[in-house]
């Protein structure tokens, strides 16, 4: 019997993991075709300085408008991507695309917003990313402080001596790093400090429970004095209610990022996220 069950388990792990495997393999070859046909696409979410206005930036955030499937959210093909390798075309593709985007909105006169692009840890760590950086940058001749390069705090503390040395290198063409999702990771503090980094986000994860009672506003509280003694600027994001977004205005935040403010959007869409925009903050205001 137990063997009995034991081949029948090892059948059905077998072929479960076939399966996967298969429908893996699928996605992955599905997204060079996405590469190829067109198919991906930036979203763009404003950063305002806080509590309300004006924007300081928008971030890239990557979604596939797949054929039989829809728009598809970053979550459900970047992890493939990223194991795959194929997130360097990808990841190039993003760069290239985001300074695009930048170049035309300071054609039409948004002459101070930047862009700020994630970068995943493969493509971070690959000794062409500040080829591939300065190509785009002189392509579209988009003055470098414009472009932010956002890693998370995960990966740049992964191997803090390289990543000290790939931000030198990036920030020497005068582009700013600012670390992701910071405060899910494990910092240290004396690697921090020689990040040569210009903006910490706070993840998204302290600022949903925040309240006056809770210990998430010590902890917001906390980094945001470290980012200051460090001399970097505090974003939060993932704010989503008029409490939040007051209380981190009190707690010290420079700027805020969120679905309150505003949630991502195509870039043709952007003039009535403006207008959205002037409105919200006379309700702010007001
Ligand atoms: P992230 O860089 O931390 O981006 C913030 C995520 O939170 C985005 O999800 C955004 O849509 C979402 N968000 C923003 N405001 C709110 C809010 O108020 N409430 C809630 N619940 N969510 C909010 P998205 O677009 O699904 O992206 C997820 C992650 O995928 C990003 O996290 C980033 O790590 C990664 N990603 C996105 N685009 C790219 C890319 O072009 N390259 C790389 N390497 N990673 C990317
Ligand atoms: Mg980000
Ligand atoms: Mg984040
Ligand atoms: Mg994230």
């Amino acid at each position: 019997h137990t063997k009995n069950n034991g081949r029948n388990g090892y059948n059905f792990f077998q072929r479960s993991m076939n399966t996967i495997a298969q429908s893996q393999l699928q996605l992955v070859n599905d997204l060079w075709l996405a590469l190829e046909r067109a198919e991906l696409r930036l979203f763009y979410q404003p950063k305002y300085t806080a509590p309300s206005g004006p924007i300081v930036g928008l971030e890239a955030l990557l979604r596939w408008q797949h054929p039989q499937r829809g728009l598809l959210p970053p979550d459900i093909f970047l992890p493939l991507a990223e194991k795959s390798g194929l997130i360097i075309h990808v990841g190039n593709w993003v760069i290239n695309e985001a300074c695009r985007q930048l170049r035309c909105w300071h054609q039409q006169g948004h002459e101070n917003w930047s862009v700020a692009v994630n970068l995943s840890a493969l493509q971070f760590e690959q000794s062409s990313l500040v080829d591939t950086v300065v190509t785009a940058l002189e392509k579209h001749q988009i003055p470098p402080r414009l472009l932010t390069l956002e890693v998370t705090e995960t990966t740049a503390m992964r191997n803090p001596d390289e990543s000290v040395r790939i931000l030198t290198a990036l920030t020497a063409l005068g582009v700013r790093a600012s670390i992701d999702d910071f405060g899910t990771g494990y910092s240290s503090l004396l690697y921090l400090k020689r990040l040569p980094a210009s903006e910490l986000k706070i993840d998204r994860a302290f600022v949903n429970e925040l309240s006056e009672n809770s210990g998430d506003a010590t902890i917001v509280s906390a980094i945001v004095a470290l980012a200051k003694s460090l001399n970097l600027k505090v974003v939060a994001e993932g704010v989503e209610t008029p409490q939040q977004q007051n209380f981190l205005t009190s707690l010290g935040c420079n700027s805020l990022q969120g679905y309150l403010l505003g949630k991502p959007i195509p870039p043709e869409r952007i003039d009535e996220l403006q207008e959205f925009i002037s409105t919200d903050a006379r309700q702010t205001v007001a």
